[in-house]
């Protein structure tokens, strides 16, 4: 190598350029530079033009996937020997076999016992591959270990048949053949016991729903809980991802909490009810004893009339009867006296529960929902973004949140009316829920602003979603009367910065939902 020095090699080059009438481009530079340095110089990796290849290639079999994915990983990698080998499987060839002496990284093309082996892929009859190496087969034992959780572990055969082939798998010198054989035959209960888990899962899913209807029958009252019911039932139904699931054990505990409250207070109402019923029987018993005695008194005063001869022999009868009759008017309103109190302790009673019903109500359709819309309110919105938050943390996965904000709102509800600006803000949310994924969220935040959680979305794929409902809501009007009302809204998207709030990046959104609006509305801008 010439050892010259960086700034008397850049002033060389310069020269030679000129020398040699070269157009100053930096190709040309790089050129003359790595002639008068002695050194070659590596061109860039063409990364973005080989995927621009790799993507047009078609993916139509496995075989195809499988080499397209090996050539994007080799791409990303900037691995050359990936990229050639990568593309002469994908054509049918068998790539090179390793020079020896190559690092341990190379170990999946260091061959185990042939040096070829034969295999046979649908898109290409027979192809030559490297031969199977004993890494080979450790990541089919790995990828068979990650899928038993999945599995269950209920049958005792299976598992031992897995740990007899993870084993054989892991075999420094495993034979092909009786592994090929031994997988084949695993294959085979695999099937059986995924389809098990369907299954099983299916079950469970009928059970549950079972569950939230014998609830529903349980209830004191059924009104106040169709709702959470109906809710519980939409959000149980396939597909399940695990939020789903989240939701449904969140609604459960809510109806299952309130249906407890509302059944303690109901047998203690009950409780007071039977109290006051006995007392009413108690003094019944006892004023139809006094008018027993009452009338028997009053038979033998009128005997005793007869009987009598003077004036003088009545007088005495008279003033017993007096008192008898006295002390009955007596009895009848201390009795009547107290019926009344019961009565009105009753009615108190009565109306204490349905306010207490009234209150549940409410509470229940507030708890985490907003009544008009349905969607999530600000304490379940924030609960939510408490979940995705510890996810993106576990997961290290990308989230977006979006603010939309109707337009002209104020406008509709003043040329419509108010109950057609509630019926916008209905429209909007079913629009919504229809158009996110499952794993997304609605709430609204405030009177015609609604925040949607996107969770394993980056910016430019949240951009899309809220373009995409906005495109969706042009299209589909919703009547007032005869007349058909269109709503646009303007939006703002932010991705969750390292180390941000759910609040702040809310707040990011909101401030670019208000540069959206200050350019015209109806239209989505990232933060
Ligand atoms: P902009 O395009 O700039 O957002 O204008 P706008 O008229 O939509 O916004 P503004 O904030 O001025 O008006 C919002 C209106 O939303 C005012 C309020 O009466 C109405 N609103 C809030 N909550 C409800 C609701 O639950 N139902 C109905 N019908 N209207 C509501
Ligand atoms: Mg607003
Ligand atoms: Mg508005």
């Amino acid at each position: 190598m010439i050892d010259k020095k960086p700034f008397e090699i850049a002033r060389e080059t310069l020269k030679q350029l000129t020398v040699r009438k070269l157009a100053p481009t930096p190709i040309n530079y790089q050129r003359i530079y790595s002639e008068i340095a002695g050194q070659a110089i590596e061109p860039p990796f063409p990364a973005d033009r080989l995927r621009d290849i790799a993507v047009s290639l078609p993916t139509k079999t496995p075989g195809q996937q499988k080499q397209r994915g090996l050539l994007e990983s080799a791409i990303s990698q900037l691995n050359w020997d990936g990229v050639k080998n990568a593309l002469m499987a994908y054509g049918g060839f068998s790539p090179p076999a390793p020079e020896p002496g190559k690092s341990a990284t190379m170990a999946l093309h260091e061959p185990a016992k042939a040096a070829v082996t034969v295999i046979e892929l649908p898109d290409h009859p027979v192809v030559t591959a490297p031969a199977l190496t004993a890494d080979f087969f450790g990541q089919i034992a790995r990828l068979i270990e990650y899928a038993l959780p999945a599995l269950g572990q209920d049958d005792e055969r299976f598992a031992e048949q897995t740990q007899t082939l993870i084993k054989a798998l892991r075999q420094p010198n495993a034979d092909a053949v009786a592994l090929k054989q031994m997988l084949t035959s695993y294959g085979h209960r695999l099937s059986f016991a995924a389809e098990d888990q369907a299954e099983i899962k299916n079950v469970l899913l009928k059970l549950l729903h079972l569950i939230i209807e014998n609830i529903s029958h349980l209830s004191l009252d059924d009104g106040w809980l169709k709702g959470q019911v109906d809710a519980l039932m939409e959000v149980c139904a396939p597909p399940l991802t695990l939020r789903r699931l989240d939701d449904v054990e969140q609604r459960l505990k809510d109806v299952i909490f309130k249906q407890t409250e509302a059944k303690t207070r109901a047998v203690q109402a009950q409780e007071e009810m039977r109290q006051m019923l006995a007392t009413f029987v108690d003094r019944l018993a006892t004023m139809s004893q006094s008018t027993g005695s009452f009338h028997d008194m009053l038979e033998q005063s009128a005997r005793l009339i007869e009987q009598a001869k003077t004036i003088t022999d009545i007088a005495p009868v008279l003033k017993e009867v007096v008192g008898a009759t006295r002390t009955m008017a007596h009895d009848s309103e201390s009795a009547r006296n107290e019926l009344q109190s019961m009565k009105k302790r009753a009615e108190a009673t009565e109306v204490e529960l349905s306010k207490l019903h009234q209150e549940l109500d409410r509470v229940s359709a507030q708890a985490r929902h907003d009544p008009l819309t349905g969607a999530l309110n600000r304490q379940g919105l924030d609960e939510a973004l408490g979940r995705e938050l510890s996810k993106v943390r576990r997961q290290d996965t990308p989230l977006c949140m979006a603010l939309l904000d109707i337009d002209n709102f104020k406008k509709l509800n003043d040329t419509l009316g108010h109950a057609t600006g509630d019926v916008a803000l209905t429209h909007l949310a079913s629009v919504a829920r229809e158009v996110m994924r499952p794993q997304d969220t609605l709430a609204r935040y405030g009177g015609e602003e609604f925040v949607i959680l996107l969770p394993d979305t980056s910016l430019d794929q949240g951009i899309d979603a809220m373009t995409r409902l906005q495109r969706e809501l042009t299209k589909r009007f919703f009547l007032a009367g005869t007349e058909k009302v269109l709503i646009t809204f303007s939006a703002g998207v932010a991705q969750l910065a390292t180390n941000e709030t759910g609040q702040d990046a809310i707040k990011r959104a909101d401030q670019a939902m208000y540069l959206a609006k200050r350019a015209g509305k109806n239209r989505v801008l990232g933060a």
